[in-house]
């Protein structure tokens, strides 16, 4: 075992179950992904404590209890086709394929899309396809998705991401711009039910990319 090893599952009991997530699924996924090969070099000692961290770019790796919250609210078995919303690191993109099927991740800063795709591909995530482009668009050539995840915080839900959605899927997005609040919506035959969760602090999704 190495010393990471040992942070991470430190992680794993003090951040994420010691808060009620309790699915061995999403336990094992953090468990096995290692984030300080996600973060730069110089942050890599913080790679396991309970923040968000610079990736550069003015852009951060989420902290990992909120992916964990996110991927529960996602309620994923395994055989779902799932869009991510800004890929930055690919971390949580990693999270997520040992929780479903085909994760699609899409970036709009260009250095970032090719370094998580590159970094994944090398640790074998073969069932990620990161893509560079503007995610407000979602990515209507690979839709319909049974989970759409956003990394970064729009003022109000792009419909188009609503409208990618497959019958029973679920949206989870922290949403609003100085007070941004996580929700969830899913998509029933008479329409959205959404719900909305506590206080959140993500980066602004942006418009277009570079
Ligand atoms: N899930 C990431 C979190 C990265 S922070 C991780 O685990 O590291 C959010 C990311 O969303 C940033 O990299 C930012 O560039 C990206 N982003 C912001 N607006 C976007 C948009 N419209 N389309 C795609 N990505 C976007």
């Amino acid at each position: 075992m190495d010393g990471y090893e040992a942070r991470r599952r430190e992680m794993v009991e003090t951040q994420i179950a010691a808060r009620g997530i309790d699915d061995p699924r999403i336990l094992s996924a953090f468990l096995r992904v290692p984030r300080h090969l996600f973060v730069p070099a110089s942050e890599r000692v913080y790679a396991y404590s309970d923040q968000p961290l610079p990736i550069g770019h003015g852009q951060t790796i989420s902290q990992p209890y909120i992916v964990a919250e996110m991927c529960a609210l996602a309620r994923l078995e395994g055989g779902e086709r799932v869009l991510e919303v800004g890929t930055g690191s690919g971390y949580a993109a990693a999270i997520l394929s040992h929780l479903a099927a085909e994760i699609y991740s899409v970036e709009r800063i260009g250095v970032l899309a090719e370094h998580a795709a590159k970094l994944l591909r090398d640790q074998g995530y073969e069932n990620v396809q990161v893509l560079h482009g503007d995610g407000y668009r979602g990515l209507p050539e690979h839709a319909a998705f049974d989970a759409v995840i956003l990394s970064a915080a729009p003022p109000e839900v792009p419909s188009p991401l609503l409208e990618q959605l497959s019958p029973g899927g679920r949206l989870i997005a922290p949403v609003g711009r100085e007070n941004q609040y996580l929700q969830v919506y899913r998509k029933t035959e008479k329409g959205f039910q959404r719900r909305i969760y506590g206080a959140v602090r993500f980066v602004e999704m942006k418009h277009g990319f570079s």
